[in-house]
């Protein structure tokens, strides 16, 4: 055994292996949950709460978890690493088996799931949150060592892409140049990159005045972009270029020596710093398990989350293909939550609740500068479609309100706080 397991989770996970079939059919409903992110330790922590009878086991490699909402603003000098990483020990304490490990296979026949440490896991139902990959070579040039030099600090893990770019920035001198590459729909929170942008040039505007942000995009638009274009005309005069798709804003190759993002008609940008948002898809384990398609990313039942291909598993997260739903951490955890009750009721024979789906995406355009987009969603009776509901949800106002950004800040500080508590406890 390999694993970091405490004694009474081994003891736990052990049982559920031991257990013969007779018993099992009358003893607790068995939950697996993997990955400990955002839509994972919400669908544990949320399975404790409502289901206190089912037994949930939790499986992440990483022994905190490091969130990508607010490494922006850790980037703009504005929150440190300590402030946006997060212990297991509340899920613990509700009663969830933390085991410290990697899944690496899943046999959905068996229903059971393989350890990288040697252990399996026996399930009734699984949930699998495993987040997202990134597409390496798909930016020619742009591989895991190319990441070492050119961050993309897109996926968090221990937090050390997030701090390496932001050394990058503390090292740059002033008057230096800032390359952020920008992928093509669907990826992970769309608004993500331009309020990266914002936090950047919050930092370089205090600290390195003559400095500029080039920013090469893949997509002729982005989410919330008046907003954002507004936020930047005002606050960081000059210091913005955004390049669209049709005016050759997609990279499609990286010179990590040279420290050159190249473009889709051969303009080869140099630049000081380099922020690589690589094209992405479901995380490894998702499509080594057959569930993804050939998009890349997994189709599912929009109200059961139940993967196409695989009964008895359901997929939550950016590692879905959730329709016209953002890849966010708010979908994440507003979508465990019908996941789990879907998962409880399927196991009991029960009818699966009706759902509803929430969205609030927050960005930092600025210090005191809020702006957000809100969504409400419904999926259609069979589960194959989900569409926003008409006439509901929109995005800030536009014009010069700096009392309502300044609201809007406090707003995203507050949704910061109460669902990485709703999360870890
Ligand atoms: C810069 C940035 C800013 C963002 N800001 C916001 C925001 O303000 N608001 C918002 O709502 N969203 C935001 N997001 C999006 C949000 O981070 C994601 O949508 C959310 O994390 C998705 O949750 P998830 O559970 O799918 O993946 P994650 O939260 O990434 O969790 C996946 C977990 O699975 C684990 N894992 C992977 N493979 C395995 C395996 N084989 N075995 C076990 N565990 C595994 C990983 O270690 C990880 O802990 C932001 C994203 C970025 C990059």
């Amino acid at each position: 055994m390999t694993t970091n397991l405490p004694r009474r989770a081994l003891l736990a996970a052990g049982a559920m292996l031991a257990a013969p079939a007779p018993l099992r059919a009358q003893a607790a409903m068995r939950l697996v949950v993997i990955g400990g992110g955002f839509g994972g330790a919400s669908a544990a922590s949320f399975a404790r709460r409502a289901h206190p009878d089912v037994q949930v086991t939790l499986v992440e490699p990483q022994p905190r978890f490091v969130t990508c909402p607010y490494g922006n603003l850790l980037l703009g000098g504005e929150r440190q690493i300590g402030q946006i990483t997060h212990s297991y020990d509340g899920l613990r304490a509700r009663g969830v088996t933390v085991v410290q490990d990697r899944a690496a296979g899943i046999d959905a026949v068996a229903k059971t799931v393989r350890l990288a440490g040697g252990q399996t896991l026996a399930y009734d139902r699984l949930i699998l949150s495993p987040g997202i990959a990134l597409r390496w070579g798909a930016i020619e040039g742009y591989d895991q060592a190319a990441a070492d030099i050119m961050p993309h600090a897109w996926v968090p893990a221990d937090g050390a892409q997030t701090l390496l770019l932001r050394r990058q920035l503390e090292a740059m001198p002033d008057g230096g140049v800032v390359g952020i590459a920008i992928p093509p729909n669907p990826f992970r929170c769309p608004p993500g990159p331009y309020e990266r942008i914002s936090m950047i040039a919050h930092y370089l505007s205090r600290h390195k005045p003559r400095s500029k942000i080039l920013a090469l995009d893949a997509k002729e638009a982005f989410s919330k972009q008046g907003l954002f274009q507004d936020g930047w005309a005002a606050l960081y005069p000059g210091m913005i270029e955004w390049v669209p798709g049709n005016r050759d804003g997609k990279v499609v190759k990286v010179d990590v020596r040279e420290r050159v993002l190249e473009t889709e008609f051969g303009t080869r940008h140099k630049v000081d710093v380099a922020n690589v948002i690589a094209p992405q898809s479901a995380a490894a384990l998702a499509i080594d398990a057959g569930l993804a398609n050939d998009t890349g990313w997994v189709p599912v039942n929009a109200r059961t989350f139940e993967a196409r291909a695989a009964a008895g598993i359901h997929v939550i997260g950016d590692a879905n293909i959730p329709g016209p739903m953002p890849k966010s951490g708010f979908i994440a955890n507003t979508t465990s939550k019908q996941a789990v009750a879907a998962a409880v009721a399927l196991h009991r024979g029960q009818p699966v609740p009706e759902p509803v789906y929430f969205n609030t995406c927050y960005s930092h355009v600025g210090q005191d500068y809020g702006i957000s987009v809100v969504n409400i969603f419904r999926p259609n009776a069979d589960g194959t479609a989900i569409a926003e509901v008409p006439n509901s949800g929109g995005v800030s106002p536009r014009g010069n309100l700096p009392d309502q950004r300044r609201a809007e800040a406090l707003h995203a500080d507050a949704w910061y706080d109460s669902i990485t508590r709703s999360m870890f406890g």
